[in-house]
C-alpha cells in the first residue's frame, strides 16, 4: 500500500479519535480495505473492530454501508460518531416514513459517510432504489459470524447478504468483522464472501488482561456476596440466565445497599435504557442482566463479569466475559458452575423447535461449554483451542493455572469407567454409567438388564455424583466423547484406549478429584 494512504489513516486516528497508534490487526485490515481487497477481520471483543471500517469510510469516496444485527444499538453507534463530527446515520424500522425520506435525500446528496442498516433492509425496494443514486465504496458486515449456521448466533436474515452483494451492480469492497469465529465459521465466511485465506486477518483471541475462574460446588449467593463485598467500588456485570433470576439477584443486592441496576428482555424499552445508561455512566456500579445485555456496549472500565449461570456456548461465554477489561486493565471473569444449569440448558434445547441438526449442534456446544468447567487445562488455553488457536502457552493466572492441589493418580478409576462404557457397548450416557459403577438399585438398571454387567458395583465406595463428576472431567480431557442428541451416549476416544492398555496414566488435581461432597444451593 502506498505510504500516503497509511499516513492519511494514521492522521485520522489521531485527529478524530485521539489515539497515537493502531492496535494489533487494525493497520493490516485498514490497509487491505483501502487497497480495495475484500477482507475478514477477526479480533476479540474490545479489540477495536469499529475503527477498521470507520477510518476507511472517512478516506474512501462515497458511502460505507454498515450491516449490523441490532436495531436497538444503531442509534447509539450513530450518536457516538456524530459526537466525533463524523456524518453518519441509520435506516431501520423505527423511523417514521417522513424521517426516512429525509434521510434518503441526504444520503443521495452525499452528506453521510456511514449508513447503518439491518440485513433485512437490503432487499427493500426503496433501499434498492436508493442504492442506484449513491456511490457505495465499502460494505462492512458487523458480527459477521451471524452468517454461519455454525456460529452461535446464526441469523437467517444474514444469509441474504452474500446474494445481495453478488447482485449489486457497483464494485464494492467487503469487510466482514467478528470476535467469535471458530475455524468452521471462518471457513463459511470465506466461502460465502469468496475471500482468500491471505485476506483473513486474525489477531488471535487471547485477552491477556483477563483472569478466568470457574467455581464449582460453591453456594452461589454466599460466593457472590463476598466477591462483591471485596470489590465495592468496581464496575461489573452479573449475567444470569433467566429474567426471574435477574430480578431476584437485583432485589437481593439492592436490599443490602449495592449500587445495582437490572436489565432483561421483560422490562420495557425505557426502563432498560435507563438502567443501561446508569451503568455506562457509572451511576450504577453493577448491572445484573440476561444475555440480552451487552452487544455493542462500549464501556471500558468493567472490572469483572460474573456468570451466575452457565451460558450455552463458549462463543456466548467469551463474548460476555470479554466485556470486562476493554481498557486493557486487569479484570476478572468468574463463572459459577452448578450441574443444575446444564440440565436447564439441555431442557431448553430439547424444548426448542429447532431442526434435529441444529439441536445436535447445540448439544455439542453445550457439552464443550460444560467441559470448560471441568477441564484441568489453562482456561484461556481451552478457549483459544476452541477457536482453533493452539498454543502451549498457559496464562499462569486462571483458576486452573493457580491450582496448587497435588495431582492424584486416578488411572484405576478411569479404567473402570472406560471398561464400563465399553462393556455396555457405548450405548448409554453418563448417568447410567455412573449408576452401574456404584451398583445402584435403580429399577431402570434392572429393566435394562444392566445389573449383571461385570462392572456393576465396581466403584461402590464412591457416590454416584462423584463418579458423574469424574466422567465430566474425563470428558473435558477428551478421554470420552458424547454422541447422540436427546439421549447422549458416551464413547471412548483413542486416549482412553491408551489408558486401558496402561500406556497413559490419568492424573487429576486433588481438589478437583471427586472425593468431597459439593455444597449446593439449588
Ligand atoms: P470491538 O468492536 O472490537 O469490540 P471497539 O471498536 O468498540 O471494539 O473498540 C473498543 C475500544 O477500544 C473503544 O473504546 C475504542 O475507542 C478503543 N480503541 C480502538 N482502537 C484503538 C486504538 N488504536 N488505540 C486506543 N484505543 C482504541
Amino acid at each position: 500500500m502506498e505510504k500516503t494512504k497509511l499516513h492519511a489513516a494514521e492522521e485520522k486516528l489521531k485527529a478524530i479519535y485521539g489515539y497515537d497508534c493502531f492496535r494489533k490487526g487494525q493497520q493490516a485490515i485498514i490497509e487491505k480495505v483501502l487497497d480495495g481487497i475484500d477482507t475478514i477481520g477477526i479480533m476479540p471483543t474490545g479489540g477495536g473492530k469499529s475503527l477498521c471500517y470507520q477510518i476507511p469510510a472517512l478516506l474512501l469516496p462515497g458511502v460505507t454501508l454498515v450491516i449490523s444485527p441490532l436495531i436497538s444499538l444503531m442509534k447509539d453507534q450513530v450518536d457516538a460518531l456524530n459526537e466525533l463530527n463524523i456524518p453518519a446515520t441509520y435506516l431501520n424500522s423505527t423511523l417514521r416514513s417522513d424521517e426516512e425520506s429525509i434521510r434518503h435525500s441526504r444520503i443521495k446528496e452525499g452528506y453521510y459517510k456511514l449508513v447503518y442498516v439491518a440485513p433485512e433492509r437490503l432487499n427493500h425496494p426503496s433501499f434498492q432504489q436508493l442504492l442506484k443514486h449513491i456511490t457505495l465504496s465499502l460494505v462492512a458486515i458487523d458480527e459477521a459470524h451471524c452468517m454461519s449456521q455454525w456460529g452461535h448466533d446464526f441469523r437467517p436474515s444474514y444469509l441474504s447478504i452474500s446474494s445481495w452483494l453478488e447482485e449489486i451492480p457497483q464494485q464494492v469492497t467487503v469487510l466482514a468483522l467478528t470476535a467469535t469465529a471458530t475455524t468452521q465459521v471462518c471457513q463459511d465466511l470465506q466461502q460465502f464472501l469468496q475471500i482468500e485465506e491471505q485476506n483473513v486477518i486474525s489477531t488471535g483471541f487471547e485477552r491477556s488482561n483477563l483472569t478466568f475462574q470457574v467455581k464449582k460446588g460453591v453456594n452461589k449467593k454466599k460466593f457472590m456476596a463476598s466477591f462483591l463485598a471485596s470489590r465495592k467500588n468496581e464496575s461489573g456485570i452479573i449475567y444470569a440466565s433467566t429474567r426471574k433470576e435477574v430480578e431476584q439477584i437485583y432485589h437481593e443486592l439492592s436490599s443490602v445497599g449495592f449500587d445495582v441496576t437490572p436489565y432483561h428482555g421483560g422490562m420495557n424499552e425505557q426502563e432498560r435504557s435507563k438502567g443501561q445508561e446508569a451503568f455506562i455512566h457509572d451511576e450504577a456500579k453493577i448491572i445484573v442482566a440476561t444475555n440480552a445485555f451487552g452487544m455493542g456496549i462500549d464501556k471500558s472500565n468493567v472490572r469483572f463479569v460474573l456468570h451466575y449461570n452457565l451460558p450455552r456456548t463458549i462463543e456466548a461465554y467469551y463474548q460476555e466475559a470479554g466485556r470486562a477489561g476493554r481498557d486493557g486493565e486487569d479484570s476478572e471473569c468468574v463463572l459459577l458452575f452448578s450441574p443444575q444449569d446444564v440440565r436447564t440448558q439441555t431442557f431448553l434445547i430439547e424444548q426448542s423447535d429447532r431442526t434435529n441438526d441444529r439441536q445436535e449442534m447445540e448439544y455439542k456446544k453445550l457439552q464443550q461449554m460444560t467441559a470448560f468447567c471441568h477441564t484441568e487445562r489453562c482456561l484461556q488455553q481451552y478457549i483459544l483451542h476452541y477457536f482453533g488457536e493452539d498454543t502451549s502457552k498457559t496464562c499462569g493466572k486462571c483458576s486452573n493455572c493457580v491450582q496448587t492441589g497435588e495431582k492424584v493418580d486416578r488411572t484405576k478409576e478411569a479404567q473402570m469407567v472406560f471398561s464400563c462404557v465399553k462393556r455396555v457397548r457405548e450405548r448409554f450416557g453418563k448417568t447410567i454409567i455412573a449408576q452401574i459403577l456404584v451398583g445402584s438399585t435403580n429399577q431402570k438398571l434392572k429393566q435394562l438388564n444392566l445389573t449383571s454387567v461385570t462392572t456393576y458395583g465396581l466403584m461402590s465406595d464412591w457416590t454416584q455424583k462423584d463418579v458423574a463428576e469424574l466422567i465430566d472431567i474425563l470428558m473435558a480431557e477428551e478421554y470420552i466423547t458424547p454422541t447422540g442428541t436427546s439421549y447422549p451416549t458416551i464413547q471412548l476416544t483413542e486416549k482412553a484406549v491408551q489408558v486401558l492398555k496402561g500406556e497413559v496414566r490419568v492424573q487429576i488435581t486433588e481438589s478437583l478429584a471427586p472425593v468431597q461432597p459439593e455444597e449446593q444451593d439449588d
